[in-house]
């Protein structure tokens, strides 16, 4: 493999100069205090080789991210049956967008837009309270990680709590098309503290490794997901990780990929090794600018783009 150290370090230092790029989200006003002037990377391999850079182990906001973890306990709970809650088409739309959830009467183009993950937490809650909830995609996050020591920002779930009046709309509209099976107000209180969690790039790119190595994490020898699963959540991310901005990173990148408000984006090479990046600013469809460009760079510089080299 190539020197993989070197690669994160000469991106690090094209990155830097441009450090600060980017508008950090203001709507959840907890999100808005961060200082877009950071930025960090982790690379894991599949045989178990870690690789940092900068900020790397600051824990930030992973936001949507947290949408791959709920689909992933999701699909593990109710398999396919899950798809007659919401569909897997990429939405072209932003993702918090209302306008299309009315359109298609209630079903969420996909998994990863507000709407569709709204409805992913509504089934991982089924036969729980909501703080019960709660502990078990903690405890997933942290089993997938094999790191303890994550958790959950409150002062981000209180702030979004406060402030998430359009992802109240969305539960709204999906629970009177009967598409939502508990309270609003519980399912978004979930939602919100799944948003909330709190985690490292390395932290990150752990959790997320078994999506590299065919549903199981080689570090923790832990079986997750089939291969069969793994690659199906790859493909969700590579069509509908980046909301509307989905085409442009499967054109620039390459990789499946799941963004989140918080900067954080986190990638995956099949085969190869898991990769998270964070920095604060985001461009216009909500993606880190620069983590976008960092992953490009990656892309690039290893040849790991799905697509070839
Ligand atoms: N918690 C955020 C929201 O629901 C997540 C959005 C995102 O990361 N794109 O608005």
């Amino acid at each position: 493999m190539a020197d993989l150290q070197a690669t994160l370090d000469s991106i690090y230092s094209d990155i830097l100069p441009r450090i600060g790029e980017g508008k950090v989200a203001d709507y959840i006003p907890e999100l808005a205090k961060v200082d877009p002037r950071q930025f960090g990377m982790a690379i894991v391999t599949v045989d178990g080789q870690v690789f940092r850079v900068g900020d790397a182990d600051i824990a930030f906001s992973i936001q949507s991210i947290s949408k791959v973890f709920t689909l992933t306990l999701a699909l593990g709970k109710v398999g396919e049956g899950l798809w007659k809650r919401v569909g897997r088409e990429p939405s072209g739309s932003a993702f918090n967008s209302i306008v299309q959830l009315e359109h298609e009467s209630g079903i969420p183009r996909n998994p990863f837009i507000n709407a569709g993950a709204i409805a992913v937490t509504d089934v991982v809650m089924a036969g729980h309270a909501p703080r019960e909830a709660i502990g078990e995609l903690l405890r997933f996050v942290r089993y997938l990680a094999d790191d303890e020591s994550i958790a959950i920002d409150d002062k981000v779930a209180r702030s979004e709590t406060q402030t998430g009046y359009r992802n109240v709309a969305l539960a709204n509209f999906m629970r009177a098309y009967r598409n939502l099976d508990h309270p609003v107000d519980h399912v978004l209180g979930v939602y919100f503290h799944q948003c909330a969690l709190a985690m490292s790039c390395e932290q990150l790119a752990r959790a997320g490794l078994f999506l590299a190595a065919r549903g199981s994490n080689p570090m923790t020898g832990h079986s997750v997901v089939s291969p069969k699963r793994a690659r199906r959540i790859n493909a969700l991310m590579l069509t509908c990780g980046h909301y509307d901005g989905s085409g442009d990173f499967a054109y620039h990148v390459g990789l499946p990929g799941k963004s989140g408000v918080g900067g954080g984006i986190f990638a995956v090479a099949p085969g190869i090794a898991s990769i998270a990046v964070w920095s604060p600013g985001l461009n216009k469809v909500g993606n880190s600018q620069l983590g976008a460009l960092a992953l490009e760079m990656l892309a690039a510089r290893t040849g790991w783009s799905v697509f070839g080299d």
